[in-house]
């Protein structure tokens, strides 16, 4: 590309890339991989994409000694916002006791009795645990107050790290209410008090589960949800084939949440719901798209957020529930959207590792590793409706995770390894070498430690808050 930055003032440059993970479908492959890559940022924006040797003049730049970057990963489904241990439910589990979501209720009371700066705290410290393995957007969930107080204290501290906030009142039917009374007060005076903090509702529909939400119930709240002028996200099938996915097609739900139980009609369902998505979305929908309408082309656009019902699979709850993990496999090969979160919730997947489950993905999903980052990055961003996260081009938000690695391959090739972290572009960047004429630099081989900027390493953590400043 032979793009001139407009200003260089404030430009920042990223070099040394040996594989940029772009996700545009201008450069091919279903992850849009530009090899000997760099890339310029200016206010939080990402400027030009493009080919190191052709990186134009800037002021400031860094080098990340040939590791690979890509979009930071997008966590579309987290209920990061607890207190409380439930280790010995899960070491109940691991010895046979199998789940049915009733454990909710501890997590609850140990919420509810914490005070506002441990709640804010434990949170704070998830979130920088999260950005220091590469994720960059989080979405985060209310549902272990289940009272009109400690959901919207939920939702508060929510938004304090995030803009992507979801309104989960109608998690479990709490202790000492009738089904019909806390559907009428999700419904109700809890929604008129969440929504104005929500960007999102969400409803565990799951009929086998007798604490949670049968599909009247369930249609009856996202309806009043949709009324308050919130976003429908949908806790579906992950007990069994059940209501729930059909529900949040029908419904128009951003996303179907878990999906590990599916009929051939709910695969219909979502496959014909990911037809609404815009193209690029994904490898299991190339065959429905064509390009971006109104893309100039390669590099140079945001992608369009779209509409349509997103599969998101969370395989962390079937390693902590010792449950059948999802056929991704069979979703992608039907044409369906697939994006992949970690649930991270004290109960059933206790992780805000994307790494980790980008390697469950590729292991136990049939995955290939090309797939399971598209659907950690652009995957959660399509969840969430966003087309400015999840893809590295010209307009998008400069979100990204660097690994030190050369390629994407090895979030799944060496799981549990350190490797991903958020990609922080200081102010102050160091001018290295701002000709990068040195093909050297596009390609060294790791071996020597003394090459590495060592804040790549450590990022940053200084900002626990993934929150957009001008939203
Ligand atoms: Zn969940």
């Amino acid at each position: 590309m032979n793009v001139t930055v407009g200003t260089t003032v404030g430009a920042t440059a990223v070099a040394g890339i040996s594989e940029l993970v772009t996700n545009d479908p201008a450069h091919g492959g279903v992850l849009g991989i530009v090899r000997d890559a760099a890339l310029v940022v200016a206010d939080g924006r990402i400027v030009w994409v493009g080919p190191a040797a052709r990186l134009p003049a800037v002021d400031r730049f860094i080098d990340v000694g040939g590791r690979a970057v890509l979009p930071g990963f997008v966590d579309s489904h987290t209920h990061l916002v607890f207190a409380g241990d439930r280790g010995a439910e899960f070491e109940a589990r691991m010895s046979g006791v199998p789940y049915d979501g009733g454990g909710i209720a501890t997590t609850v009371s140990a919420t509810r009795q914490a005070p506002d700066d441990a709640l804010r705290a434990l949170l704070s410290r998830r979130v920088r645990d999260a950005a220091a393995q590469g994720t960059t957007t989080l979405e985060v969930k209310s549902g272990y107050g289940l009272d009109v107080a400690g959901e919207t204290r939920a939702l508060r501290l929510g938004g304090e790290v995030t803009s992507e906030t979801t309104f989960l009142g109608a998690h479990v039917v709490p202790p000492g209410s009738t089904r019909e009374d806390f559907v009428r007060l999700v419904c109700g005076e809890m929604l008129r008090a969440c929504a104005p903090l929500a960007r999102w509702i969400d409803v565990f529909c799951e009929p086998l589960s007798p604490h949670a939400f049968d599909a009247d119930e369930a249609r009856e709240v996202l309806t009043a949800g949709a009324s308050a002028g919130l976003g429908l996200r949908v806790h579906a099938n992950q007990l069994g084939a059940g209501p729930g996915v059909r529900l949040a097609v029908e419904l128009g739900a951003a996303s179907a949440d878990h999906c590990s139980y599916l009929t051939d009609d709910d695969v219909d369902a979502l496959a014909d719901a990911s037809g609404a998505l815009p193209a690029s979305a994904g490898p299991g929908s190339t065959a429905r798209g064509s390009a971006v309408p109104g893309s100039p082309g390669r590099g140079s656009a945001v992608l369009a957020a779209g509409a349509g019902t997103v599969a998101t699979l969370l395989p962390a709850a079937e390693f902590a529930t010792r449950a059948p993990y999802p056929d991704a496999r069979r979703l992608l090969d039907a044409g369906v959207t697939v994006a992949l979160a970690t649930d991270c919730n004290p109960g059933t997947a206790y992780t805000v590792s994307m790494p980790f489950v980008i390697a469950l993905a590729v292991r136990e999903l049939g995955m290939t590793p090309a797939e399971a980052v598209w659907s950690a990055t652009a995957g959660g961003a399509r969840a969430l409706r966003r087309g400015d996260i999840g893809v590295v081009a010209v307009g998008a938000r400069a979100d990204l995770a660097v690994l030190d690695a050369p390629t994407h391959v090895h979030l799944a090739y060496r799981p549990g390894m350190p490797i991903a972290h958020r990609l922080d572009l200081p102010n102050d960047a160091t001018l290295i070498d701002p000709t990068l004429s040195d093909p050297t630099l596009s390609d060294p081989p790791l071996t020597d430690p003394t090459l590495i900027d060592p804040t790549l390493s450590d990022p940053p953590l200084t900002d626990p808050t993934m929150k957009e400043p001008h939203r």
